[in-house]
Order: structure tokens, then sequence, then C-alpha cells
């Protein structure tokens, strides 16, 4: 590869295109490099060999049946108390006239997360997917994150097998990434106290794809964590893929700074740059050579560096979404949806191929056309 102006990144080059896995100190190098041109070439590369120029997204509706939460992670802006101003607490029967008010024809997806509420009985989330999938037949559930799997695991006193392979008895077929946060437990200590542990986090997902059930990975960045503890996270994960090899994609998460505890703490109330979303993104698609996807979120990241994310290794921009919540009440500046039409135009005139998707990451539709 020509053009590099950081004689660090010869070697590193060098191994990517040979297809090697770099190692923790490579991984290092890519963080303090200033040859961004060079890392970018390299994920692009990588990207470009696995996936060509598709680019997925998915229609998805995203849902959260409460915001009431007794975890107190100081980065969140969603969670409530019982009473408290704008908390909500949602029956089975609620949520499904709520995704029934904004169903749209060709939903592929019901993305599922919430708080996690200290009162309801495992019974009802069995009964809720069960419900989802009987009112949307053909819709996929992809529900509950391991911290989430992880507290019904406490209230019903299951084993972490035992709740999954229940709620896929119910029907659910995917899992989304979050509550990974960050795994080092300095961090994990600071800012998510109560929540499950890291191990806790990647043995829900080493059942859960024991099991058959796929799942995502999410890293939330942007707050006190050091890049050492950025590429730690990385590392768990790429060891675990190598196990199970239920990973579809892997979604870095910019730390939002609004109406949370920890952007108090911090005095902070700067997203991160732009520049650093996408040395990350880069990173994420070198380092975890065994993802299929890197996904460059769209809520958190706007939909113009999402766009722009597309030569920075990312394969994926998300979906649909109708009414997000969670980033939003952190004070995400974003849309909280996107019509499929808008989505397959960002990547089209990216230069990119638009494919609609489904929860499994299997091919709905490309987009040959866009409509205006
Ligand atoms: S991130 Fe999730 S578990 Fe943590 S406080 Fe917010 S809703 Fe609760």
């Amino acid at each position: 590869m020509r053009g590099i102006r950081d004689p660090r990144l010869v070697p590193i080059a060098e191994k990517v295109m040979a297809g090697e896995r770099l190692s923790f100190a490579e991984g290092l190098v890519l963080y303090e490099t200033k040859d961004l041109p060079t890392l970018m070439r390299l994920a692009n590369l990588v990207r470009e060999r696995k996936h060509g120029h598709k680019t997925y997204f998915v229609h998805s509706i995203r849902v959260s049946q409460t915001n009431i939460c007794y975890v107190g992670c100081t980065f969140c802006a969603f969670q409530r108390r019982f009473g408290e101003e704008g908390a909500w607490d949602w029956d089975v029967e609620e949520v499904v006239a709520w995704v029934k008010a904004r169903y749209q024809e060709g939903l592929t997806e019901i993305h599922l997360t919430a708080g996690h509420h200290p009162k309801r009985p495992f019974q009802y989330y069995l009964d809720l997917v069960r419900a989802l999938k009987e009112n949307f037949p053909g819709v996929q559930v992809k529900a509950w994150t391991a911290a989430e799997i992880h507290h019904f695991s406490k209230i019903a006193r299951l084993s972490y097998q035992e709740v999954l392979l229940a709620l896929k008895e119910a029907g659910l077929d995917a899992m989304p990434g979050g509550g990974a946060e960050i795994f080092a437990e300095r961090v994990r200590k600071r800012i998510a106290r109560a929540k499950v542990s890291a191990e806790g986090w990647l043995e829900v997902h080493r059942t859960a794809h024991e099991l058959g059930i796929p799942t995502n990975a999410t890293m939330l960045y942007g707050h006190i964590e050091t890049l050492e503890e950025r590429l730690d996270h990385m590392e768990r994960l790429r060891r675990l893929q190598d196990e199970t090899g239920g990973f579809m994609s892997f979604i870095p998460l910019a730390f939002q700074p609004d109406g949370n505890q920890l952007a108090r703490e911090l005095g902070k109330k700067e997203f991160t740059t732009g520049l650093d979303d996408l040395r990350n993104l880069a990173i994420a698609r070198l380092y975890l050579d065994n993802f299929p996807h890197i996904k460059g979120y769209w809520a958190t990241l706007t939909p113009e560096l999402a766009q722009v994310s597309l030569d920075w290794g990312v394969t994926d921009i998300d979906g649909t979404l109708i009414e997000e919540r969670i980033v939003h009440m952190a004070g995400s500046p974003t849309p909280k949806g996107l019509t499929k039409e808008a989505l397959a135009g960002i990547i089209r005139s990216a230069g990119r191929i638009p494919v609609e998707r489904d929860a499994l990451y299997r091919e709905v539709r490309v987009w040959d056309q866009v409509e205006a």
C-alpha cells in the first residue's frame, strides 16, 4: 500500500492485506496514529473484502415497554422511578396497541429494550414476545439486552439457559447488543455499578449463541474510558466470537451527554467528535476480524456521519426505528426515525449498494433504484 505517512502502520497494513489478525499493541497504534487516511483505507479494504459495496439497513420499530428501572447507571437519561414524571409502564396489550398504531407495511423487526422493572414477573416477558409474534406474524422479535436477561434470571430464579430457552420457545429470534458498556471493572464500577458484570454479559451471549440465538454487541465510549479499555472491550468480544461465532454485528455507541448524572459529574456537554467516531469504527473493523458487520448507528452518529462512515469500515447503518426514545432522552439531536427511502438514499449517494435486511441479516431487498 502506497502513501503511508506513519511508518508504524506499514507492518500493520501488511498484516491487514494478508488477512492476519492484529495484536493488542497494534490496535493501540491505530488509536494513536495521526495518519487517518491510511486507517480509513485499511478499514475500507476489509469492509469491501467482506461485503463489497453492500450496505445494510433494516425496517424496524423500537419499543420500550417501560422506562422504570432500579439499576441507576450514571450515563442513563432514560430511567425513571415509579410515579416520577415521564415514567411509563405498559401491559402486554398496551405494547401491542402502540406497535399497531405505528405499524408500517414490510416491517421486519421489532426491537425491544427497556429498564429493569422491579415488579413484573418473568411470565410477563414471555407473554409479551408471544403476543407480538401472534399480532405481527412474520415480524422478527429482537429483544432484551444481556443485562435484562440477567435481571430475568434473578427475578425468575432460573439460569441464563433456562431464561433464554423459554424466550426462544415464546418466539425470540435475536438479541440486541446493549448493556455491554465498557467491560473494564474500573469503568463499570463508576458508570454501571448495579448492572450485570462483564463476565455475566459475556456468559449470557455465550449461552444465547449455544442455543442458536444470534446477537449483536455494543460498546459505550466517549466518557471516562481509556483507549486501552476500549481495546480490551473489543479483545473480549473477539475471543468470544472465536468460541461461538454467534455475533452478527458490533455497534460502538457514543456517549450522549445530556440529562444524566455522569455528564453532570464530568461537566461534559460536548458529544464525541466525528473524527473520534470514525476512528473508532475503523479500528473496530480492523480489530474485530471475526465480526461480519460493524454498525454505524445513525441515531447517535447523525445520518450525515453515518453516510461518511461507510468509507470507514461500516456495512450497516441500522434501521428506520420509527420512534427511538433511549438515545433521544439523552439528548441525541438526530431525527427519531427515517424512512426506508431515506436510508437507501443515504447509502446510495455515498456510492454504495443499499440492501434491506431482516433482524438476522438475511437480504430482503436490494434497493437498485431509490424512489424519491
Ligand atoms: S441503562 Fe438500562 S439498566 Fe441502566 S439505568 Fe438505564 S434503563 Fe436502567
